[in-house]
């Protein structure tokens, strides 16, 4: 089925309040696989919602209001939407049962009341945080109108509770979802690589940049979950093998995540040197619940002092190749595991921009090196796209999930340690 989303509220339109309220509706929407065809946004006139609300349906199967349902005269949607919709409103008992019971003990407008009038014959959507109740309802012409408060933190809970799954059971299916994520590898890249698989209706793939991450969501609707799963299963496995090793989990947190699973089950223990990372991948590391178990240190070594006294790092290294080389990431990394008594050891060095860069030394070159005391890779890591530089999160964010990358296809034995990819 198709839908359109309806956001009510001048202050949407003066671009005072930022439109959350369609991000999550269009998102939630599109895990029960209703497709979003149309948004629109409309202010508190009710000549204007009505031709909104006409045009929406009569091109649309499911219509979902946001906004406009509480007490104040400007909250227009319901009487609005019901006319439009040829739908009187009635009294909900059980509705005003919930806002006396919402403002007991305090003082409260006859207005409030009016929030409990609603279509006739609709499915009420209790409003477990304020007191404005939502609704379900089906018109003449069989199209599915929702009607959802505007605050987002109202609005949330009762769709996810009671909207989604009303509008699911109609369906009469399932949809089932999973991610293949992947780094080292830009969407636009991996579009091209599954380009022909992305053209199909059911199951269906398509790609999201998220980060300096992208994942391949596939998809399929069926009857059961296990039917579902069953036709998705090879062309999952045919965009897997297409994307190689660049593909890191299906259904995964994180990369760092998967690396503090891979340590658990190597038993192998992880100490860290970062100098323009500031930290940011042991904080990454230690987000994950067990990372104390793999986790031995993180030194955050910024003066090439500190990098000779705490990490060894010797003083002609750093004079003959500069603190950001990879003869310095490499010493870093086999210091650190040294210092740490660890069985791995990372180290990060490069600049972070936005200044500091030379034309030898771009901002955004970032050497990451990972060492087991035999052997040490450098992985080098490129300014963006074309040679324009990111934002400084970006680069060290970046710079973080290319060590995790490195830790990982250590641990999983599949090589290409030293391959910075980032094929675009
Ligand atoms: P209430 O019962 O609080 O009056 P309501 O359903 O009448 O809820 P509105 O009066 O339209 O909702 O909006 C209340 C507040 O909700 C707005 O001031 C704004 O902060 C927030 N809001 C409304 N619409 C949106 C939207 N589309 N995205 C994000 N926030 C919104």
């Amino acid at each position: 089925m198709n839908a359109e989303i309806l956001s009510v509220g001048t202050e949407l339109l003066l671009g005072h309040t930022v439109n959350t309220d369609t991000t999550i509706v269009a998102r939630e929407l599109s895990t029960i696989g209703v497709n979003v065809l149309y948004c629109a946004t409309v202010g508190d006139n009710p000549a204007r919602l009505e031709e909104a609300v006409r045009q929406a349906l009569s091109r649309s199967d499911i219509l979902v209001t946001t906004g406009g349902l509480g007490p104040t005269g400007d909250d227009l949607t319901k009487e609005t939407v019901a006319a439009a919709a040829g739908k009187k409103l009635v009294l909900h008992e059980e509705s005003l049962r919930r806002i006396e019971e919402y403002f007991k003990g305090r003082l409260w407008g006859e207005s409030q009341k009016k929030q409990a009038w609603l279509p006739e014959g609709c499915t009420v959507l209790p409003n477990d945080v304020g007191t404005a109740p939502g609704c379900v309802f089906e018109t003449e012409t069989g199209k599915i109108v929702v009607m959802l408060p505007g605050p987002p933190s109202e609005l949330t809970p009762m769709l996810t509770r009671y909207a989604i799954p009303c509008l699911a059971s109609r369906e009469q299916a399932v949809i089932v979802s999973e991610n293949i994520h992947v780094f080292g590898m830009g969407e636009g890249a991996v579009a091209e690589l599954i380009d022909d698989l992305m053209q199909g209706a059911n199951p269906t793939a398509a790609t999201y940049a998220k980060d300096n991450e992208m994942f391949v969501r596939v998809t399929a609707r069926a009857e059961s979950e296990e039917k579902a799963r069953k036709m998705m299963a090879p062309l999952s496995a045919e965009i897997r093998e297409r994307i190689g090793s660049y593909v890191y989990a299906t259904d995964c947190e994180s990369l760092e995540e998967l690396a503090v699973q891979e340590l658990l089950k190597a038993g192998k223990t992880l100490a860290t040197a970062e100098s323009c990372t500031g930290g940011l991948l042991s904080k990454r590391i230690t987000d994950v619940s067990g990372a104390s178990q793999v986790f031995e240190m993180g030194a955050v070594t910024y003066a090439n002092r500190i990098k000779e006294q705490v990490l060894g790092v010797s003083h002609e290294t750093l004079e003959a190749h500069g603190a950001v080389s990879p003869e310095t990431a490499r010493e870093m990394a086999q210091g650190i595991r040294r210092a740490a008594g660890s069985d791995l050891g990372v180290g990060i060095t490069g600049i972070a921009g936005p200044g500091g860069g030379t034309p030898e030394k771009p901002v955004g070159l970032v050497y990451i090196a990972l060492s087991d005391g035999e052997h040490t890779w450098v992985r080098k890591m490129m300014p963006g796209s074309a040679g324009r530089p990111r934002s400084r999160s970006w680069q060290r964010n970046a710079a973080a999930s290319h060590a995790l990358d490195m830790v990982r296809r250590y641990l999983q034995g599949i090589g290409g340690l030293e391959d910075a990819g980032l094929k675009r």
